[in-house]
């Protein structure tokens, strides 16, 4: 069997490249003699590597000087709840601004430690769309504003981040990072799940503020507290050394591609051939409004919605794998981060299109 284009939304394609050199280095890695996963975590080689990855990271976010970057584990969702217990003081308030599935998830961690204000919320239409500026009731003194800037499942995305004034944005960027440039310096906190466009699950990324690591509580356990992480060069325990190790390779990659800006251009070519093909289509819908419509991760319904699990069948089969929207949205989506080709893209177009014509 081949391997198809994966459009799945994460765990995610990983670039071949990569696949390829763990696949080569899988018995005897850098000079040990043993798998990047039969050695010390404190050892040379594997130190090395894991500086060395925290390094190209940081040069290609062109991370500030004085933010730490983290390799955390725990997934995105830890997070949710390790976040508050770090950056909320017991009298502060977090606000949240909820645009989808995950956002309202993070939110209803975050109430089990601390006060939650919506800040701003879309669910009353179903998530379709961003809140307009004018929406926005932010609490003075929030400990932070909580926002998910690419809501993965609803396929929506926010492309201006709200104006907070200087309360710290803490953002959950598990379905974008390091698909185009960023300016971190606008952030307090960026947090990511690996699984989508860094490497292998149970790894997290995570970049803090300065002042933002210093505000653990003393009282915190050390394994949940940023400041103790971040002290201990996040290896307090045994970090998730193979997920660390294909992050690595992953930022070398994206570094051989040209670097952010040539995968954003990329990226972007990817996202307007696909939408422009569903908006020229009447099989095919997109229901986000313009303004707010995902890079990574276009969803799109059919026509005739009773042909949906054939459309998965039929473009399985054509090599097109993982299109099956997420089960609580339905549909169809399609994940089109990093390591996927524009040709994956334009094949799933022409499928679209021959699907349409014999079903339409
Ligand atoms: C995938 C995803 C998560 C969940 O990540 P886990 O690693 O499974 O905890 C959270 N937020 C966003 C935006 C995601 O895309």
């Amino acid at each position: 069997m081949a391997r198809l284009f994966n459009f799945s939304a994460g765990p995610a394609a990983l670039p071949l490249p990569v696949l390829e050199q763990v696949r080569d280095e899988m018995l005897e890695w850098s000079g040990c003699g043993a798998s990047v996963m039969e050695v010390s975590h404190r050892g040379r080689a594997f130190v090395a590597m894991a500086k060395q990855a925290e390094s190209d990271l940081r040069s290609l976010l062109s991370v500030p000087g004085d933010y730490k970057v983290l390799f955390l584990q725990g997934g995105a969702t830890q997070h949710f709840a390790q976040i508050p217990m770090n950056i909320a003081r017991p009298d502060q308030a977090a606000d949240y601004v909820i645009t989808g599935a995950w956002g309202k998830k993070a939110a209803a961690y975050a109430k089990h430690l601390c006060a939650v204000n919506v800040a701003a919320s879309t669910e009353a239409g179903k998530f379709l769309d961003v809140p307009d500026a004018a929406d926005y009731r932010l609490t003075p003194n929030a400990a932070f504003v909580h926002v998910t800037p690419n809501e993965t499942i609803g396929g929506l995305e926010m492309h201006e981040l709200p104006a907070v004034g200087d309360v710290p944005i803490v953002a959950d960027l598990s379905s974008t990072i390091l698909s185009r440039p960023l300016d971190v310096s606008q952030y307090g906190v960026i947090y990511a799940g690996a699984q989508k466009n860094i490497g292998p699950s149970g790894l997290v990324i995570l970049i803090i503020r300065p002042d933002l690591v210093e505000r653990a509580p003393a009282s915190l356990s050390p394994i949940f507290s940023y400041k103790a992480n971040a002290d201990g060069e996040s290896m307090l325990n045994t970090p998730p050394t193979f997920s660390w190790y294909v992050a690595g390779l992953v930022f070398k990659w994206i570094q051989a591609q040209g670097g952010l800006q040539a995968i954003g251009e990329r990226n972007q070519r990817k996202a307007a051939h696909l939408y422009d093909f569903i908006d020229c289509s009447d099989f095919y819908s997109n229901p986000i409004a313009r303004r707010a419509r995902s890079t990574m991760n276009v969803i799109f319904r059919l026509a005739k919605p009773e042909l949906e699990a054939q459309f998965v069948k039929q473009a399985s089969a054509a090599g097109l794998d993982s299109l099956a929207g997420h089960r609580d949205v339905g549909g169809m989506r399609a994940s089109i981060y990093n390591a996927m080709p524009e040709e994956g893209v334009h094949a799933l177009t022409q499928f679209m299109g021959e699907f349409a014509r014999t079903n339409g």
